[in-house]
């Protein structure tokens, strides 16, 4: 590991000011993605600012009926938060889903959303890869993918975006505050994370010196029946293969709202707009979950290795869509535990 400087920052502005003076500098957060990255040599800053005691620290209700989520707020904090788990039960299931009790003690929100891909090339410095160094190829497209995108890729890049708390956050429409040199403003998360295109060096849209200080949930009432389901190598420690958040009411019969996002399967969350709007105000029956999971996958492009993940998606999207309209949410939360399926 190369030498860097250490910052602790004082308050938001101080932190920005200080990022934006200096090229390469990073904030640190939890420092469980970002420190790795520096043993490993693919990032190499020569200044860290400490964010992770800034006054983000809190989750607080919002007059419209939503939450604030401080981004210094520990992934096992959010996971474990009484409202959380009764009103976005798929926020707490997918934060407790996603690596181990120790790492998500340490883990912040803000550094979870900018946790960076787990593509094998992309951590080894010996090989080439667009996403660390523009222009050197992607061997991952004949090589290793069996991870990596099957949908929204490009021929430059087919990595996959690793956090599971975004898939949820994806799905419940939250907003992210962020604030840059230029002071304050709020983006939807759709927004936040990019496809890979011809830029795929590029993860989201956010600006060197841009921080995190919140993410907002809004009211989302479908959100009480919601839950988060992951296919992984591993019971625990593993990232997904593809998991699937959802949210589901159903009257009369009906789809009367419905929200679902898919993790493990693109450069970004992957919101299934074209499911959800086939499946808006019709039967909630199986055939027609499954033929709106047609709809979404119709535009998949798997690798040689990975073409797998297609219907494995769609059996595991339509279990939790079934489960959740048979009013069967799936597994509760545990705070203190992996939160895998059993
Ligand atoms: C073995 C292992 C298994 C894992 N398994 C999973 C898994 O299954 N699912 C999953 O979702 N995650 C998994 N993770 C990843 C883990 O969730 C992330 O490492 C963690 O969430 C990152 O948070 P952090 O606060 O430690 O971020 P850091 O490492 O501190 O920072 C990550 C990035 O975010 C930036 N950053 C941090 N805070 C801010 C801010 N407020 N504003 C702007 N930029 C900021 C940093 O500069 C850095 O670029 C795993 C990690 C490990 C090591
Ligand atoms: S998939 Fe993306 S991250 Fe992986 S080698 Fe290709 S360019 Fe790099």
């Amino acid at each position: 590991m190369r030498a860097f400087r250490y910052e602790r920052a004082r308050d938001p502005r101080a932190a920005v000011a200080a990022l934006t003076a200096t090229d390469g500098a990073r904030y640190l957060g939890g420092g469980t993605n970002l420190v790795d990255l520096m043993k490993l040599g693919v990032e190499h800053p020569g200044l860290l600012v400490d964010v992770s005691g800034l006054p983000h620290g809190s989750v607080e209700p919002t007059p419209p009926g939503g939450l604030l989520i401080g981004a210094a707020v520990r992934n096992s904090d959010l996971a474990a938060d009484q409202v959380v788990r009764d009103r976005y039960p798929v926020l707490s299931q997918a934060l407790l889903s996603g690596a181990s009790p120790q790492l998500r003690n340490a883990a912040t929100i803000g550094g979870n959303l900018l946790q960076r891909t787990r593509c094998l090339y992309f951590q080894d410095v010996a090989k080439p890869c667009n996403k660390r160094l523009p222009g050197s190829g992607c061997p991952a497209r004949e090589g290793v993918h069996r991870d990596l995108a099957v949908l929204g890729s490009s021929e430059h890049c087919v990595a996959t975006h690793p956090s599971d708390m975004a898939v949820a956050l994806a799905a419940l429409d939250a907003r992210v505050h962020v604030l840059g040199a230029a002071g304050p403003r709020t983006l939807a998360i759709d927004e936040l994370y990019r496809l890979p295109g011809d830029r795929p060096d590029l993860d989201t849209v956010l600006e060197h010196g841009d921080l995190i200080t919140h993410v907002e949930l809004p009211e989302v009432p479908e959100a009480r029946r919601s839950a988060y389901r992951k296919v992984r190598d591993r019971a625990s420690y593993s990232f997904a293969l593809v998991s699937v958040a959802a949210a589901l009411q159903v009257a009369e019969g009906r789809v009367r709202r419905v929200r679902l996002a898919f993790g493990g399967v693109a450069h970004k969350p992957w919101r299934a707009r074209i499911a959800e709007r086939r499946l808006l105000g019709g039967p909630a029956g199986e055939p027609e979950f499954v033929a709106a999971l047609d709809a979404e996958l119709a535009r998949a492009e798997p690798l040689r290795d990975n073409a797998f993940k297609v219907p494995m998606l769609r059996h595991v999207a339509v279990r939790v869509l079934a489960g959740l309209a048979a009013g069967r949410p799936g597994t509760a939360a545990r705070p203190n535990g992996d939160g895998e399926d059993r």
